[in-house]
């Protein structure tokens, strides 16, 4: 195996992804980022994904369009990891995915993918009743909001709730709309920056009287990092074009 070529490498992720994959001995073809730098011989997104097996990118949504016309080029398997992605976004993916098989995910790790079943289980048994709100903090440097974990989290409340698409989501946010009073069946969100935080996520189910409420807290990225290369290594065993998730990794 020639290995995995990170997209991003010099970032957060890309820099704890190279780490995991070098403790678990799973060999890395290279990697690339923005400014040039370079680790390995390849300097192009394009001869990376000639050269690897499988690629990981957590990078930014305006990367996104030519890592995937690169691995498409290649017919090369992508992981991909970055965030804030719109609809536009989600229909390249589609397409790519008619000519190479990919993951496409907000959140990589194990225990995220466990609570987005729970909070699906959860919406499906409260019933309309119970308001939603979903409330994250990430690190200081964090661009997007709400995160693509809490979009994660609010499409599977929506999934619970009876939505066919995992898409629709039914999303308000009272910072960005001012004071109104609560849509009915509407989702909200509400983000925090500050500090080191890798990702914390609570959920929230309020109804008159009582709320419960379920979360998951990221102590390190080491976590996303051992998902991303777990969802590498399984795109490497064969894998017919098409888009998988985590839960098709995890086999959850
Ligand atoms: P970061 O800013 O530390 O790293 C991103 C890297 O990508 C930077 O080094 C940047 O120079 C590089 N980059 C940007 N555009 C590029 C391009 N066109 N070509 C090559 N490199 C490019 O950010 P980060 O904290 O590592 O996060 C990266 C992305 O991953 C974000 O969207 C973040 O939200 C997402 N993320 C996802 C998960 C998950 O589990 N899916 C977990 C953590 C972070």
């Amino acid at each position: 195996m020639s290995g995995i070529g990170i997209l991003g490498v010099s970032g957060r992720m890309g820099r704890a992804i190279a780490n995991i994959a070098a403790a678990q001995d799973v060999a890395i073809a290279g990697g690339i980022d923005r400014n040039g730098e370079v680790h390995g011989d390849h300097t192009t997104a394009a001869g990376l994904a000639d050269a690897a097996d499988v690629l990981i990118d957590f990078t930014s949504p305006e990367a996104l369009a030519g890592h995937l016309d690169a691995a498409v080029a290649a017919g090369t398997p992508i992981v991909i990891g970055t965030t804030g992605l719109s609809p536009e976004h989600h229909a390249l993916i589609d397409a790519a995915a008619q000519k190479i098989a990919l993951v496409q995910t907000y959140n990589t790790s194990l225990g995220v993918n466990m609570l987005r079943g729970l909070v699906e289980e959860a919406a499906r048994r409260l019933g309309p009743d119970w308001d939603i709100d979903i409330v994250e903090m990430h690190h200081r440097h964090k661009l997007d909001t709400p995160s693509g974990t809490a979009l994660l989290l609010g499409a599977s409340a929506n999934i619970g709730r009876g939505a066919a698409d995992g898409r629709a989501l039914n999303r308000f946010d009272r910072m960005q709309e001012g004071p109104h009073e609560r849509e009915e069946g509407g989702i909200y969100y509400a983000s925090l920056r500050g500090g080191s935080v890798a990702g914390d996520h609570q959920v929230i189910f309020a109804t008159d009287g009582e709320r419960i409420e379920l979360g998951h807290r990221a102590e390190s990225r080491a976590i996303f990092a051992k998902g991303a290369v777990k969802a590498a290594l399984w795109l490497t065993q064969g894998r017919a074009p098409g888009r998988y998730t985590m839960a098709d990794v995890l086999g959850l």
